[in-house]
This record gives C-alpha cells, sequence and structure tokens, in this order.
C-alpha cells in the first residue's frame, strides 16, 4: 500500500506528505500513511463526493469545539435507533444526527420481514411448519451470500435475532402478525411480519424505546467529516462536523461515534465506481438518502471496507418506478405458499424458492419486461391482509380475475400458456417433484385450483448494498491493520461481510438490531 503510493505520480500532495514523514519514527511513518495512503487508495470514492479532497487528507483537527456529547450516532434507521436505545440505557448524553428532514431512512420504509428461527409466542410451532433451529439459519445466510459473509458475524446475527424482536415486542410495543414465511434462499419458516407490514412497526418501537431512554433525533444533520488527529492505532476518534442548513458546527464526542447511515444504492457514482454491472439505468428501491459518503469518511480516517461490489437488485419492485410498496412485498412472501412467477410468454422461467440474485438474473434473463407474480385468494391471509390486496388493486398495483385466463388476458400474456403453466405447476406440486425448476414443495403450499387470481408485475432494481465498513462481533471498526478505531463503532447497511454476495430477504433488519445493540451498549460502556 505505501509503496504504490510512493510510486504514483499521479498524486503528488501524498508523496510530499510521505516525505515529511519519512523524517518521523518508522511507526510514525507507518501510521502517518495510512491515513493519507487509504485516503489515496479510495482516491476514486474520494473524488467522488468531495470536491475538495485532496484538502480533505489533510485536515487538521478543529481548535474549538462547539459542542461535547457522550455517544454521537449518525442515521436514524433500524441500527442507529438501536444503538441509541442501548447507549442511552447506561445513562450516556447520546444523539442521532440525521441528515434528512424525516427519521428513518431505508428502516422506515421497510418491508416489515425480520427473520429468526424463534420469537416469545413459538410461532412456527403454533403453526406447524416444520423444524428450524439458529444453525440452519447461519447455513443458510452464508450459502444464500456465496460464503463470503463472515461465519462469526453471522453467527452473532442469527443468535440475537430472538433476543431483539422479544425485546422489541416487550418494551417497544412491537405487534407480529400471526403467519410466517418462506422466503427465497431460506429452508425453513422464520420471516417474520410485524402487524403494519412495513418497517415503520420496528423504528416506532425502537424510537419509543430510544427516546424513553432519552434520545434525541436532530434532522437535517448532516455530518460532512469525522474528526481523528491520525490513523495511528491508539488515537481514537474525537469527533465529527455538521452540516445544519447553512451553519457548520464540530461537536466533540466523549465516549463513542457509531456510523448507522446505512448503505450506498441511490450513490450511483460509487456503484459504479465498485461494480459497473449495475448500470445507472435501474431503478432503485432506497429513499434517496442512501449515499455512501460516512463509507468514504471513515476510509479517511483509517477505517477499511470490504466487499463494496456486492451490489443485490431486489427482484419484484415496480416496473415502472422501482419502488418497493407493500403490494411489491408479495412475490417475496409467496414462494413457502406456492406462490408462480411467469414471464410475458405465460411460462416459468425460474424456481420460486430461489434467491434474489438468482431470480433478477432470471427475469433479466427473459429479456422481456416485466414478469408477474401470480397468487390467489387463499394465499392472501398467507402474504399479507385483504385490505393491502384492495389498497394495490385501487393503485393499479394488483389485477384480478375470476379465472385465469381472464387474468392472463388482463395482463395482456397469452391466456392458453398461464393456464397450462400453472395446470403443470398445480401437478408438480401434487407429485412433490419439479422437473422443470426443481422447486422444493411443502405441505404448507395451496395449489392455484380455485380463484378469484391475482397478479403483479415485477421488475428488479437497485436494493442492498452488502459491502462497506469492516468490523468485528463487537461491532468495532477495524483499521486497514487490522485493529479496532478507538471509540468508532458502525452496525447495519454501512458495515460489510454480513451477508457475502448476496443478503437473504429478511435478514437486513435483524443484522441492524442485534449490532445496533452491540454498538450501543459498548459505546457507552467503554467508549
Ligand atoms: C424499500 C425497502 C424494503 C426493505 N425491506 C426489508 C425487509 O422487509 N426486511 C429486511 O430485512 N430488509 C429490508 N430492507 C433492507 C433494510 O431495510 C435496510 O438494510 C435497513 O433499513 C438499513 O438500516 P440502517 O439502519 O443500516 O440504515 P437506514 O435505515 O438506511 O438509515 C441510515 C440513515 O443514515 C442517514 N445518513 C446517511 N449519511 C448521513 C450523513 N452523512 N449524515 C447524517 N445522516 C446520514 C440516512 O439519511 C438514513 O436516514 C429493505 C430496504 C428497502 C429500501
Amino acid at each position: 500500500m505505501i509503496k504504490e503510493n510512493q510510486e504514483n505520480k499521479e498524486l503528488p500532495s501524498v508523496r510530499v506528505e510521505e516525505e515529511k514523514a519519512m523524517n518521523a519514527s518508522r511507526r510514525t511513518l507507518l501510521q502517518g500513511a495510512v491515513t493519507l495512503g487509504v485516503a489515496a487508495a479510495s482516491g476514486l470514492a474520494m473524488n467522488l463526493a468531495m470536491p475538495g479532497s485532496a484538502e480533505a487528507m489533510t485536515r487538521a483537527l478543529p481548535n474549538q469545539w462547539d459542542e461535547k456529547i457522550d455517544v454521537v450516532i449518525v442515521g436514524s434507521g433500524f441500527a442507529g435507533l438501536s444503538a441509541a436505545a442501548e447507549a442511552g440505557a447506561q445513562g450516556s448524553k447520546v444523539i442521532i444526527l440525521e441528515k434528512r428532514p424525516t427519521y428513518g431512512g431505508n428502516s422506515i420504509i421497510n418491508g416489515g420481514e425480520y427473520n429468526s428461527w424463534d420469537d416469545k409466542f413459538h410461532l412456527r410451532q403454533k403453526l406447524n411448519l416444520g423444524e428450524d433451529s439458529t444453525d440452519l439459519h447461519k447455513t443458510d445466510t452464508l450459502k444464500g451470500g456465496d460464503f463470503y459473509g463472515s461465519p462469526e458475524l453471522v453467527d452473532v446475527l442469527v443468535k440475537g435475532a430472538t433476543a431483539s424482536l422479544d425485546w422489541m415486542v416487550d418494551n417497544g410495543g412491537l405487534k407480529l402478525r400471526d403467519v410466517l414465511n418462506r422466503t427465497g434462499g431460506h429452508t425453513a419458516y422464520r420471516t417474520h411480519t410485524c402487524d403494519e407490514g412495513v418497517g415503520r412497526g420496528y423504528t416506532e418501537a425502537l424510537k419509543k424505546i430510544a427516546e424513553g431512554r432519552g434520545l434525541e433525533i436532530r434532522l437535517n444533520a448532516e455530518v460532512t467529516w469525522i474528526w481523528r488527529k491520525d490513523s495511528d492505532p491508539l488515537n481514537p476518534i474525537e469527533g465529527v462536523e455538521v452540516k445544519i442548513g447553512k451553519k457548520t458546527k464540530n461537536i466533540q464526542i466523549s465516549k463513542a461515534l457509531i456510523l448507522a447511515s446505512g448503505g450506498f444504492s441511490r450513490d450511483i457514482k460509487m456503484r459504479q465506481a465498485f461494480n459497473p454491472s449495475i448500470v445507472p439505468e435501474f431503478n432503485c428501491t432506497n429513499q434517496p438518502g442512501a449515499t455512501g459518503e460516512m463509507i468514504r469518511y471513515a476510509q479517511a480516517v483509517g477505517a477499511d471496507a470490504l466487499q463494496l461490489a456486492f451490489i443485490q437488485l431486489y427482484p419484484y419492485a415496480d416496473p415502472e418506478t422501482g419502488i418497493l410498496d407493500a403490494p411489491a412485498v408479495y412475490p417475496f412472501r409467496g414462494p413457502g405458499y406456492g406462490i408462480v412467477y411467469v414471464n410475458k410468454l405465460g411460462k416459468r422461467f425460474v424456481n420460486e424458492m430461489e434467491r434474489r440474485d438468482v431470480v433478477s438474473m432470471a427475469q433479466i434473463k427473459t429479456g422481456m419486461k416485466p414478469t408477474y407474480s401470480i397468487f390467489n385468494e387463499a394465499m392472501i391471509p398467507k402474504m399479507g391482509t385483504k385490505e393491502e390486496v384492495e389498497k394495490g388493486m385501487a393503485k393499479g398495483r394488483f389485477v384480478k380475475a375470476e379465472t385465469l385466463a381472464e387474468l392472463a388476458t388482463k395482463l395482456g400474456i397469452p391466456a392458453d400458456a398461464v393456464q397450462e403453466t400453472i395446470k403443470t405447476h398445480n401437478s408438480y406440486m401434487a407429485d412433490g417433484k419439479d422437473p422443470d425448476f426443481s422447486r422444493q414443495f411443502t405441505k404448507s403450499m395451496i395449489p392455484l385450483t380455485e380463484g378469484p387470481f391475482y397478479a403483479i408485475a415485477q421488475w428488479p432494481a437497485v436494493h442492498h448494498t452488502m459491502g462497506g465498513l469492516r468490523i468485528n462481533k463487537e461491532a468495532q471498526v477495524i483499521d486497514i491493520w487490522g485493529n479496532p478505531i478507538p471509540r468508532l463503532y458502525a452496525a447495519g447497511e454501512v458495515t460489510g461481510g454480513v451477508h457475502g454476495s448476496n443478503r437473504l430477504g429478511g435478514n437486513a433488519v435483524p443484522d441492524c438490531i442485534v449490532f445496533g445493540r452491540i454498538a450501543g451498549t459498548n459505546a457507552a460502556k467503554k467508549g
């Protein structure tokens, strides 16, 4: 790394700084070069959002601070709120800085799906939905990410998921639907849904707990820099620079900084820098604040990042807008209850039990936008509510018909083919064998024999960035030398290495909440 920078003729300011550093001790030289080297190594990313990125490499600590706070959290989604709740429980003064005018990030608009092998109501046993365990959840998660995920971090996620779900029920008033789904890439019925059917159910519960413990959320407050003297492994994070309206303020941090700033699906340049195949023309399911500047600021003070090229498409977004609204969650919840996906020719094109990346690629390979999910009335209570479906129909999202032929005609796809496809799929379900796509059938699946029938159009949109800051199981951010950076924690989608190459649906909420709680607890305790 250092050698590369010294040889890089494109980066004179880096060379000058390194020459200066040659006069210092070898240790100081190495550590000084980390800050510069990281900024230079990620120079492409740095230049994306920061016009003054060269100056940023040499920014000195502020002469004076405007305010001093124990624990500062960047981002007001699942991870930030969970961290705030735990940090506040230990008597620390905790604030969340949120750049958007409203709280919640992607979390509040999320589909409401939470994976846990168990819950305090023992829903799986009650609904007679078969076996599950933390081991199975872990295996599915690692396999679903092509084994790029860290087994150690996944272990924390799956083992912490149930306690965190119950914690929100007991302390935040969270209510769960009396149903469980088996969704793409999972081998068990473990996907819980909150009553509201959107992430707000969880964010409100978390906010209630955190505010009860003294949390203050500051909206329209954009963090524009992280202050650290240099990247000497002993030197802690000192504070942050925040832009509030036209004013800039420096907040000193006495205990810790927690980064909970989410992913970068909306940062087209950053997406392109790491994965050019995710072309700008793709729609995106995320809120506009899902940009990656906090990852770059953390890198600039020595943090390591990993797997930034792993970017997920959600296969079931609204084909026109990319929005992931309540109707767009039905195709995700449906596989375990027998939903069928067809292309514009009325034919199946993939195993519906497959992971999101597999389904998305299969859709793209049909070469015909959009594809459709088909389900019937009997499946609605398993996937959602009658009210949601009615609202979705009023918005033109769901199409309803008494017969499959009528449904196909309304969709403008060949009726004969749709009827034949569904008849064949029903017979496969009865035989328990799918010679076409090897779908795994379960006794909870419902054949599409009786109407009314419903359909929804679906197409991939950019959804989740699996890569991000490297953390350990204590949610400490790791520097490029492998050391935890003192007083710096991260949780949620801003981190990398949990989900591997592909996140299984419903795993992000427990990831954010479990690691958010760990970050908050450690930040307040150890600083
Ligand atoms: C539409 C949608 C549906 C989803 N459904 C599901 C689901 O059902 N189940 C599941 O497991 N996962 C789902 N996901 C994924 C999951 O919701 C996200 O991974 C999760 O919400 C991320 O939470 P977070 O706390 O890490 O970040 P976020 O909730 O995105 O919060 C980060 C916040 O940080 C703020 N921020 C960023 N940079 C700065 C800065 N410089 N200064 C100040 N503030 C900043 C952002 O504005 C944002 O509000 C869904 C995602 C989307 C987009």
